[in-house]
């Protein structure tokens, strides 16, 4: 089921690395914040500006200005934006809000939101976590205000020209991008259905506890999908296994020329490094990202 309207994506075709110009950050509210799996939070925004939103690919994420614990959310100025980092950090203490970046699930143009998928990787109060992302996730209720940074897709279509011979990718992800690798297998299903026949899928989480349910619903209808459970302390090593073996075994990556890997840190490093040398994949066709850092913060 497509959950990003098919006008919002600016190029349906994606052949390159896709870039915004220029941030926008708007004030949007929470309408919504409910456990779609034991360890997952689905959180809805509401934002006038979300009215004809449109996204640069099917991963777009965002940067999510959250009020300090106890505090309330002072909105920043869009003026300020180019270097929402830095702007951010310049901020007096009383009014500076932390800054996190999550993935674009869905987007709704008649209801003007957005939702996005949240891990809490078992953690169930406020009171109990470790970073202000997660902190917030756990007690925002409706009417909380945040700030919403505008920022790009990270994913794109493997293929040698446009409109033109696409070629098999691999997606590995964690529990952290599980919303990212949906919204990319939905977005080829809404636009190039046959590409999903091409796509492996390698998720590695704690549990089924970690991702949304429906990823199971793409089995049988992608090249492969593994869902490998394991201990966090576990992950790396489970995933040099699980990718060593099919493809030393069952040749089953020998076609694959673009590879995609976001997760935690030292699993996507694992992963950008079995690309390289395991399949000989040129590092400009391999994107990876550490969508967070066992640990420690994520700057
Ligand atoms: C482009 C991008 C898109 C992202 N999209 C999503 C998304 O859609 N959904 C989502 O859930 N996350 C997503 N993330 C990851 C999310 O931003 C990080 O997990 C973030 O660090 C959480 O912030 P925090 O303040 O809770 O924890 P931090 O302050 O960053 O970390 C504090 C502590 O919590 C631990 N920790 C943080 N995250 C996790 C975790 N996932 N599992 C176990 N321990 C953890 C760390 O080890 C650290 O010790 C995305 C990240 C990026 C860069």
């Amino acid at each position: 089921m497509a959950t990003i309207p098919s006008a919002a994506f600016n190029d349906p075709f994606i052949t390159t690395v896709p870039t915004r110009d220029g941030a926008e950050v708007f004030t949007a509210e929470v309408m919504a914040n409910f456990e779609i799996a034991p360890h997952v939070r689905e959180i809805t925004f509401h934002a006038e500006e979300l009215s004809r939103f449109g996204v640069t690919g099917p991963d777009e994420f965002f940067g999510l200005l959250m009020p300090q614990h106890g505090q309330e959310y002072v909105p920043i100025p869009p003026q300020s934006t180019a270097n929402i980092r830095g702007h951010v950090a310049s901020l007096p203490n009383h009014s500076r809000p932390d800054l996190r970046w999550y993935t674009i699930r869905h987007l709704n143009w008649q209801r003007n939101t957005l939702s996005t998928q949240i891990t809490t990787h078992g953690v169930k109060t406020a009171a109990e976590a470790t970073g202000p992302g997660l902190r917030w996730v756990l007690s925002a209720e409706p009417g909380d205000k945040v700030g919403i940074v505008a920022a790009s897709g990270l994913w794109h279509r493997p293929s040698y020209a446009p409109f033109e011979r696409a070629v098999p990718q691999l997606l590995i992800g964690d529990a952290t991008s599980a919303p990212s690798i949906l919204s990319i297998l939905e977005f080829l299903d809404q636009f190039h259905s046959a590409e999903l026949s091409q796509t492996h899928v390698v998720l590695v989480a704690s549990s089924s506890d970690d991702h949304p349910p429906e990823i199971l619903s793409w089995r049988g209808r992608v090249a492969s999908m593994e869902l490998l459970y394991a201990r966090y302390s576990d992950h790396v090593s489970v995933l040099q296994r699980c990718l060593t073996h099919k493809q030393r075994n069952e040749q089953a990556f020998d076609d694959v020329r673009y590879v995609y890997a976001c997760c935690e840190s030292a699993l996507a490093k694992q992963a950008r490094s079995f690309a390289k040398h395991e399949l000989g994949i040129d590092p400009k066709n391999i994107f990876w990202s550490p969508f967070w850092i066992q640990g420690r913060p994520r700057p």
